[in-house]
């Protein structure tokens, strides 16, 4: 859910929030001491025999679960992250605020973005399959006032139920739409409506009747109008694929919120990539992604050349080092992409380069955007600084350091 964020985008803007975690200097090597037992870092690759096997890193989360999804094995999605998943996109207006222009001419471009999006950073593992049939807005049957959510934001008074709002709504669309299989249902709704009345819809896994049948269905319906957030309403893909992640099992809103750094923190920032955490957890990356390392068998550093999650490519774009039962690290890197846009003008701040988290499958799931120690409290979180989290020397934790090593190489040491 989004719900407890949009006002506090703006609040969050100026906050310089200092570093929480331990962030180390750059030592060259040379100036490592003699007494150590390594003396000399390995240039090249050496992480081949210390690969550990995937389940390795498959941290199982046992304790304060969250309703919001997973933090650690198994996910726990409420709709199919995996295989052939079917949305319907619904563009919806009122005789109170009222849609202009053809939806189908305004969002082909979105419908085709969705699906080039599902298929590269699943890796080929989920495909969007998305009906979306109008060229013209569906009419709801009723003034926008009464397509409310009284726990989100917006009008807090419901004149009748969601589910009922969301079935007069899918109703209304039957004609043209085939619900068949549809699992999830994303409602664009023009700004006035949300500015004005407050219209927001939200459903997790409902019945709604359609001339197909019955289908059990997540929804979703808002764009931040109502509480003053002014996005293109012309593009709504990336909003779209944020919500959407939530009902397929992705927490999103970490390390960091806000950063920019990924689609799941940020819809209309400079990358749309994901976390390879939530990638691995929910069955989009594999072996061709992730390198696990234990930190018990480190017996020296090791040193990786990795894909970038931006870009992807033969080699392994996250490298995780398994800390303990409920502890770990990822290390990811960074760099222009198809979806991704190196732009350091932002609220957080994008730059090319390595990147690492910590992750406590059984930590606390603590949002508060009003929070400067947010992150501390919360499960995950980057290393280093919060606002410009792209390694400068070295970041380390819990004994573990990360370096890199040039543009593309990094090296991992053990350090206690
Ligand atoms: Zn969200």
């Amino acid at each position: 859910m989004n719900r407890s964020s949009r006002k506090s985008i703006r609040l969050g803007a100026g906050l310089a929030i200092a570093a929480l975690l331990a962030v180390g200097l750059a030592v060259p090597a040379s100036a490592a001491p003699a007494q150590s037992p390594i003396s000399k870092p390995a240039k090249t690759d050496n992480w081949a025999q210390l690969a550990q096997p995937l389940d390795v890193c498959r941290l199982k989360e046992t304790k304060n679960q969250y309703g919001g999804g997973a933090k650690g094995f198994p996910s726990r999605p409420w709709n199919s992250s995996t295989g052939t998943v079917k949305i319907a996109i619904i563009p919806v207006d009122f005789s109170n605020a009222q849609g202009s222009g053809s939806p189908a001419a305004t969002y082909r471009d979105d419908i085709r973005q969705m699906k080039k999006w599902a298929k590269f950073f699943s890796r080929g593992k989920m495909t969007y399959d998305i009906e979306f049939n109008a060229p013209k807005w569906i009419r709801a049957p009723k003034g926008a006032e009464w397509y409310t959510c009284n726990q989100c934001k917006g009008a807090k008074k419901e004149l009748q139920p969601k589910a009922t709002a969301a079935q007069q709504i899918i109703s209304a669309a039957d004609k043209t739409y085939d619900f068949s299989g549809v699992e999830m249902v994303y409602f664009i709704f023009p700004a006035e409506a949300e500015e004005k009345w407050g219209t927001t819809l939200y459903g997790r896994n409902e019945p709604y009747k359609t001339d197909e049948g019955t289908i059990i269905a997540s929804v979703y319906g808002e764009m931040g109008g109502v509480v003053g957030a002014k996005p293109d309403r012309n593009t709504i893909w990336d909003h779209a694929v944020h919500e959407l992640l939530h009902y397929q099992g992705f927490v999103g809103h970490g390390p960091s919120n806000h950063t920019g750094h990924f689609v799941s923190v940020d819809a209309w920032g400079p990358s749309k990539a994901i976390t390879s955490w939530e990638g691995f957890l929910n069955g989009w990356f594999g072996e061709n992604e992730v390198l696990c390392l234990d930190k018990e068998k480190l017996s020296k550093d090791v040193v990786v050349t990795m894909g970038s999650i931006d870009t992807f490519g033969p080699r392994k774009e996250s490298v995780m080092i398994r800390l303990n039962d409920e502890e770990i690290i990822v290390v990811e890197r960074r760099e222009p992409g198809p979806f991704t846009r190196i732009d350091s003008s932002g609220r957080g701040g994008l730059r090319a380069g390595f990147t690492a988290y910590r992750v406590n499958v059984n930590g606390e799931h603590y949002r508060d955007d009003s929070d400067r120690n947010s992150d501390a409290k919360n499960f995950w979180s980057f290393l280093g600084s919060r606002t410009d989290p792209t390694i400068n020397g070295s970041v380390q934790f819990k004994g573990v350091k990360i370096t890199p090593v040039n543009r593309t190489r990094v090296m991992i040491s053990v350090t206690d």
